[in-house]
């Protein structure tokens, strides 16, 4: 078997990888025919996600110059509630929802129009760091890079090739339910008006219930509508971040079931429909580079508070191509100093912040405390620029 040879090789043709390419694209063309970005599946390729990328990603992309033109719901209003207490995050819109086939194919299609070549279909299957270089393999090729980006997602199986494991402390989970356009929504929760399935279409609004966690869930179940092929859908789902991972674990089916129930959804009859995810959250303390290698994305780790996670890859694809470049130019491939420029990007700092936020939050299993932290947090978020509607969170120079 042929030994290919490329000074960056990207894996992972998701938004970490493709931001990668981009932005390396960007800001060094010199670099475009020694890149190459290996994905495993062929694009449109399914991501069950709920699809909701915020204002940080929007702006990532403003940097890069593109904006997805893709349909999408513009969302106004990401309200968290915790029993009958609620806030909200508005904006004009504050974020989009987006079918991540739909979004992840256009971004792969922006990398090709960069110049930079993309082979799909064609999976690592191992990898070894030597001391010059990482060498792969695919079921096709053997490849050698100066520097590998592993943006293979949660399961990273680059990561898991390089037998570089997964800090047991951060593993978190979510549960995925999408739920048909005529699932009705009796309920009256969040204050949020009847014939919900509608307003939460017609008025952009997503709804996290945090009201579990003085019942030991670490997280929240979610509404969020969605559309796809035209159709109009509600994402429901459940995010159990696992922060304090010695606490007893909560189990989320049973979580899930009275939530869906609520909705006039059937958990185990429609048990075809639920997927489960194990994912891994960012920590300060973890190691995100070794020689020749840089973590990106969800196989660095996502947002322990929310798992927000779309644009934190965007986030983590313009760290790493900043970081290669400057690499590159002064010849060190030891990775150094990646962690401190993830902590130091306007997107990928936020990491450290929500880390901190949801170590307080989940920490807190008093409900009367919960009630009074929401209810003093909905009255103050009434001073800010989140309440105005016509806040446009991604106009470029925001952060
Ligand atoms: C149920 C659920 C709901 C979510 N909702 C949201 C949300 O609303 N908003 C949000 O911001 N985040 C959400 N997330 C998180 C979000 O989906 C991820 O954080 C995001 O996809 C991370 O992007 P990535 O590029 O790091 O990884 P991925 O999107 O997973 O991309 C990794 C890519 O690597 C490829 N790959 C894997 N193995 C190999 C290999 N061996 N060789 C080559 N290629 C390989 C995969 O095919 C894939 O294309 C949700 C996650 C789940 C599970």
């Amino acid at each position: 078997m042929s030994e290919i040879q490329k000074k960056i090789i990207i894996v992972g043709g998701g938004p970490a990888g493709s931001s990668t390419a981009l932005h390396l694209s960007k800001l060094n063309p010199e670099l475009i025919p020694d890149i190459l970005l290996l994905e495993k599946a062929t694009h449109p390729r399914t991501k069950v996600c709920s699809g909701a990328l915020s204002h940080h990603g929007s702006l990532v992309l403003k940097g890069l110059g593109i904006q997805p033109d893709v349909p999408h719901i513009p969302l106004r209003d990401i309200r968290m509630a915790y029993g009958k207490h609620h806030y909200s995050f508005k904006g004009n819109p504050v974020a989009r929802v987006f079918q991540r086939s739909e979004l992840d194919q256009w971004l792969l299609e922006e990398v090709r129009k960069s110049g930079v070549e993309v082979r799909e279909n064609e999976g690592v299957q191992q990898a070894s760091i030597e001391e010059d270089g990482v060498t792969l393999h695919t079921d096709r090729a053997q490849y050698r890079a100066k520097m590998v980006v592993a943006a293979d997602g949660a399961s990273s199986p680059v990561r898991h090739a390089l037998g570089w494991p997964i800090n047991p402390n951060n593993k978190s989970r979510l549960l995925d339910f999408p739920s048909p356009p005529e699932a009705s929504f009796p309920l009256k929760p969040a204050g949020v008006d009847a014939n919900h399935e509608v307003s939460l279409h017609e008025r952009g609004l997503a709804i996290l219930y945090f009201s579990r966690i003085s019942q030991g869930l670490q997280g929240y179940l979610w509404d969020i509508p969605t559309q796809h092929g035209g159709s109009l859908y509600v994402d429901r789902g459940l995010f159990d971040s696992r922060t304090f991972a010695h606490r007893p674990i909560v189990a989320l089916k049973d979580e899930l079931r009275p939530f869906l129930a609520q909705r006039n959804l059937d958990l185990d009859s429609q048990a075809q429909r639920l997927s489960s995810h194990p994912y891994h959250f960012f920590d300060p303390s973890n190691e995100f580079s070794r020689p020749h290698i840089l973590l990106a994305g969800d196989a660095a780790g996502v947002d322990p508070l929310c798992g927000e996670g779309i644009a934190f890859a965007l986030g983590y694809g313009r760290v790493a191509a900043k970081h290669l470049v400057r690499g590159f130019k002064n010849q060190d491939f030891s990775g150094k100093g990646y962690k401190q420029e993830i902590l130091k990007d306007p997107v990928t700092k936020q990491l450290r912040m929500r880390f901190r936020l949801a170590r307080m939050a989940y920490s807190i299993r008093s409900s009367a405390v919960l009630s009074a932290g929401w209810s003093i947090a909905s009255f103050f978020a009434r001073f800010t620029k989140w309440n105005n509607a016509d806040y446009v969170p991604d106009n470029p120079g925001k952060s």
